[in-house]
C-alpha cells in the first residue's frame, strides 16, 4: 500500500511517500514560496542526491501538481503510474472539540474543518487548500486528516477551561485545545516501546522542542495536559513567541507603546520568545553560540527557556500525580545537549537524574538518564508523517 503525506503550510507543502510494506519512505520533498516569487520544488528520491527545481509555482494546486509529476519522473521518481497511490493523509492543524481521532475526508468533515478556521486563521485555510488541490488532481484517491489538536481532546475540563466567563466557552469554543498531538502521541508511545512497558501504565512528560516547543502531560497513553493553549502562543518561550505571559501585557504595551492590537499580536508571535531576548536570532544554535562566547542576553534566553521546561515538568508530575519518563523531541529536544541538561538540571529530588555522558547525542533514540534514576529520560527523534501514514492506511485499509 502506498500512502501520500502532505503537509500544507500557506506557502509551503511538505511531503512523504510512503510504502506501507515495512513503512518505508520512498521519496520526500518540500514545495516552498508558494504564490511568491522564487518558488522551487525540493524532492529527493531515497537513496539518490535531492533534485531542485526553480519555477513559478502560484498556487497550491500547481504545487501538488509538480509533487505528483516528480513522483511519476523517470529517474527521480517512484510510482510508475498515480494509479498505484492508494490513499493520501493531510497534517491539519485545527479540528476544535469536532474530531478526537483521525477521519476519512468527506464533504461533512471539510464543512466542519471550515468551521474551524477562527480558530486557526492561518493554519487552517492552507490545509483546506491542500486537501482540495488533492481532490482535483486525484479525485478517485481517499484522503484522511490527521488533526494536531485530536490527541489532547482527552483533557479533562479542569485543565483545558480558562478561568473566564463561562459563556466565552460556550460561544466561542474559547479553551485550551494544545498543538502537535500527533508528536506527542508518537514519543510518548514509542517511550513506552522503548522502556519495554504498557503505556497504559506509564505517567509520561513529553518535551517537544522546535522553533514552536510544546509540553504535555501523557497520563496512560492519553494526554492530560498540554502546555500550549487556544493559539499555539501559549506555554514555554519559543523560537519568536513568547509563551506564558501575565495577559495584562497586552493592553500595557498597546498604550505604552502606541500600538493596534495586530501590532501587539505581531510583537507576541514574531518578535519575542528567543529572538526578542536574545537580540541575535530565533534559531537555538545561534543563540547558543553567542552565550558560548559571554552574550549575556543569550544566556538569559537559554536559562529562561530552560527554567521553563523545568517548571512544567514539575507542574505534570504534580498534575498526574507521579511521573515515570521524560521525553525530549523535536529540533531542540533532539539537538541541544545543553537545554536539555539545563531542564533537567535540580530535578534529581523527584528522581530525574541525567547522564552527562549518555546525554552527549544528537538525533538519535536513546534513554540519558542514569541506571539508577527512578525517572527515564528519553531522546526520541519525532515522526509526525509515520504516524499520518499509519492513521491514513488503519482509515482507508
Ligand atoms: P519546527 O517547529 O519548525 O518543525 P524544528 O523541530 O525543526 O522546528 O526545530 C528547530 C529548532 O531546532 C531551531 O531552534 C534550531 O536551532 C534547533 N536545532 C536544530 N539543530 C540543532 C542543533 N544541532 N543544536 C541545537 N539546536 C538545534
Amino acid at each position: 500500500m502506498k500512502i501520500l503525506v502532505i503537509n500544507c503550510g500557506s506557502s509551503s507543502l511538505k511531503y512523504q511517500l510512503f510504502d506501507m510494506n515495512g513503512e518505508k519512505v520512498l521519496a520526500k520533498g518540500l514545495v516552498e514560496r508558494i504564490g511568491i516569487e522564487g518558488s522551487r520544488i525540493k524532492h529527493t528520491k531515497t537513496g539518490l542526491e535531492a533534485v531542485t527545481e526553480e519555477t513559478p509555482i502560484p498556487d497550491h494546486k500547481a504545487g501538488i501538481k509538480l509533487v505528483l509529476e516528480a513522483l511519476l519522473d523517470k529517474k527521480h521518481g517512484v510510482l510508475s503510474s498515480l494509479s498505484e497511490l492508494n490513499a493520501v493523509g493531510h497534517r491539519v492543524v485545527h479540528a476544535g472539540e469536532k474530531f478526537a481521532t483521525s477521519v476519512k475526508l468527506d464533504t461533512k468533515v471539510m464543512d466542519a474543518l471550515k468551521e474551524c478556521i477562527p480558530l486557526a486563521p492561518l493554519h487552517n485555510p492552507a490545509n483546506i487548500m491542500g486537501i482540495e488541490a488533492v481532490s482535483e488532481a486525484l479525485p478517485k484517491v481517499p484522503q484522511v486528516g490527521v488533526f494536531d489538536t485530536a490527541f489532547h481532546q482527552t483533557m479533562p475540563n479542569t485543565a483545558f477551561i480558562y478561568a473566564l466567563p463561562y459563556g466565552y466557552y460556550e460561544k466561542y469554543g474559547v479553551r485550551r485545545y494544545g498543538f502537535h498531538g500527533t508528536s506527542h502521541y508518537y514519543v510518548a508511545h514509542r517511550a513506552a516501546e522503548i522502556l519495554g512497558r504498557p503505556v497504559e501504565k506509564l505517567k509520561i512528560v513529553t518535551c517537544h522542542l522546535g522553533n514552536g516547543s510544546s509540553i504535555t502531560a501523557v497520563d496512560g497513553g492519553k494526554s492530560v495536559d498540554t502546555s500550549m493553549g487556544f493559539t499555539p502562543l501559549a506555554g514555554v518561550p519559543m523560537g519568536t513567541r513568547c509563551g506564558d505571559i501575565d495577559p495584562a501585557l497586552v493592553g500595557f504595551i498597546a498604550e505604552t507603546e502606541k500600538l493596534s492590537f495586530e501590532d501587539v499580536d505581531f510583537l507576541l508571535n514574531k518578535k519575542s520568545g528567543m529572538l526578542g531576548l536574545s537580540g541575535v536570532s530565533s534559531d537555538l544554535r545561534d543563540i547558543e553560540e553567542a552565550a558560548e562566547r559571554g552574550e549575556p542576553r543569550s544566556k538569559l534566553a537559554l536559562q529562561a527557556l530552560a527554567y521553563g521546561i523545568k517548571k512544567y515538568i514539575g507542574a505534570y508530575a504534580a498534575a498526574m500525580g507521579g511521573i515515570d519518563a521524560v521525553v525530549f523531541t523535536a529540533g531542540i529536544g533532539e539537538n541541544s545537549v545543553a537545554v536539555r541538561a539545563a531542564a533537567c538540571e535540580g530535578l534529581e529530588f523527584m528522581g530525574i537524574e541525567l547522564d552527562n555522558a549518555r546525554n552527549a547525542i544528537r538525533s538519535k533514540e536513546a534513554v540519558v538518564s542514569t541506571d539508577s534514576a527512578k525517572v527515564k529520560i528519553l531522546v526520541i527523534p519525532t515522526d509526525e508523517e509515520l504516524v499520518i501514514a499509519r492513521d491514513t492506511k488503519r482509515l482507508v485499509g
